[in-house]
């Protein structure tokens, strides 16, 4: 304890250099109208005040890199305290380290106070050095040290439009590198995520993960385990749905890195069949995000898993059970199993639930069923899911087609659809079998949907 508090006292951090670049705009291009407003009107008022205060993190990389930044973060050497009594707006959250949010307009900036960087002797770790704790202030070039890759730790003023760069991360984001600060294998220890930070961050600005960075991500892989579930759900859903999620599942593929993530992620990339649908669905959503249209997570975790829960129902169907409880049974126990290393959020569930639900009740194509499958809130994102299913070639592209045409039609067309007309052909091919004794739904037709 004792031996603890000395080091704390007299070790400085070894990596924390003492003078960094201060870059001119002309050098890396970065001009102050790019920053948001709100966020140049806290860095400003903080500064009146006396405080350092610079726009910090993925908002100055990605400027640089010519991408739109997704939100803006300040760092300053004000107190969380003090950055709340600077503003009407603000408020504290978090309890071990405190953040600060600023509300301005439509915008909210995150603040937060330099932190010191912490190494595996000081710090408080579990067994294995990740670090559980980060929650000690600390100077302007400490806080640099403790973040993750050189490009990350970038500090711009948009008052006098510089950059101050303790790592020379403006020249390793012009040479397209993602090179950790300090030492790699201790980085990935404290922190296992920034394995999967790097693959992400590398995918989305078209950076190479610098040898040194990714040599030891193979070995070192194992360590995701002990981050909490939570953690990793929050971690994956960004990479899901950053607009790169194909190129980054296959770098986490290649580095060895899907293993255990979704645990079933690694067995469904094996999967001919299950393969295409994952990979459809990531390249869709990226086209999504590209376009800046909405995302639901539910639906794209529901694509992910959806050849588990498929297998499993069959599976189950095989053994006799009833198509509606065996596929609720496959849904529940393939939720389970993912729930240990990849908390999704339970509203996330409930969504994919319904998605996976509303599957069987597009066999049905006749009577009222159609109706009311049509009526359903979800039925749009269900019938997204069934096309999807089409393309990768599981069913009958006709059937998806029948659903468009069926929605999109007068009264009379969808008599003429479900009375099996030409245009809704597929019902021709469709074996019938009797609802099976123990079904539930009415929506049941008893088939399954592959
Ligand atoms: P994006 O917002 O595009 O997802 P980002 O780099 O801004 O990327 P955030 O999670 O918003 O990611 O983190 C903001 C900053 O905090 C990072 O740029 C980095 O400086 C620091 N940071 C985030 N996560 C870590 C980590 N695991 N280890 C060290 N520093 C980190
Ligand atoms: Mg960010």
């Amino acid at each position: 304890m004792i031996r603890k508090l000395l080091r704390r006292v007299f070790k400085r951090p070894a990596s924390t250099p003492s003078e960094p670049a201060v870059i001119p705009a002309d050098q890396h291009g970065v001009r102050s109208t790019e920053i948001s407003p709100a966020a140049r009107k806290v860095c400003a008022v903080l500064q009146e005040q006396g405080h350092k205060a610079y726009v910090v993190g993925g908002a100055v990389r990605d400027i640089i890199a010519g991408q739109k930044p997704k939100d803006f973060d300040v760092a300053t050497s004000a107190t969380p305290e003090e950055v709340k009594a600077a503003f009407r707006r603000a408020r504290i959250i978090g309890r071990r380290f405190k953040i600060v949010h600023v509300m301005s307009g439509p915008e909210t900036i995150e603040v937060s106070t330099f932190r010191a960087s912490q190494d595996a002797e000081t710090a408080e770790t579990d067994e294995h050095g990740r670090i559980l704790r980060d929650n000690v202030f600390g100077s302007q070039a400490e806080d640099a040290t403790r973040r993750d890759f050189t490009v990350n730790a970038l500090y711009y003023d948009p008052a006098t439009e510089t950059i101050i760069d303790y790592h020379h991360g403006v020249a390793d984001l012009k040479q397209k590198t993602l090179r950790m600060i300090g030492d790699v294998r201790t980085r990935y220890r404290e922190d296992p995520v920034r394995m999967l930070r790097a693959v992400r961050l590398g995918a989305k600005l078209g950076l190479t993960i610098d040898p040194a960075a990714r040599g030891p991500i193979r070995e070192m892989s194992s360590l995701l385990e002990n981050v909490p579930a939570a953690r990793l759900f929050d971690e994956m859903l960004k990479l899901l749905l950053s607009g790169h999620a194909v190129n980054c599942l296959k770098q986490l593929r290649e580095e060895g890195l899907h293993h255990g993530l979704l645990p079933l992620l690694d067995v469904i990339l094996e999967q001919p069949m299950g393969e295409r649908f994952v990979w459809l669905s990531l390249d869709n959503t990226d086209q999504r995000v590209r376009q800046g249209k909405p995302v639901s997570p539910g639906f794209l975790f529901a694509t992910l898993l959806w050849h588990e829960v498929l297998a499993n129902w069959e599976a189950r169907k095989a053994r006799g059970e009833s198509v509606y409880p065996a596929l609720f049974e496959a849904m529940d126990e393939v939720l389970d199993l993912q729930a240990g290393k990849l908390a999704i959020t339970r509203r996330i569930v409930g969504d994919i639930k319904e998605i996976w639900a509303l599957q069987p009740r597009f066999e049905r194509r006749n009577g009222k069923a159609p109706y009311r499958l049509i009526e359903q809130p979800r039925y749009r994102a269900a019938w997204d899911f069934l096309r999807l299913r089409a393309e990768s070639g599981e069913i009958d592209v006709a059937i998806p087609e029948w659903w468009n045409r069926f929605a999109h039609a007068s009264g009379t067309d969808r008599e003429a659809l479900m009375q099996g007309d030409p245009d809704g052909a597929p019902r021709k091919r469709r074996r019938r079998r009797r609802k099976p004794s123990g079904a539930r739904e009415e929506g049941d037709t008893g088939e399954s949907a592959n």
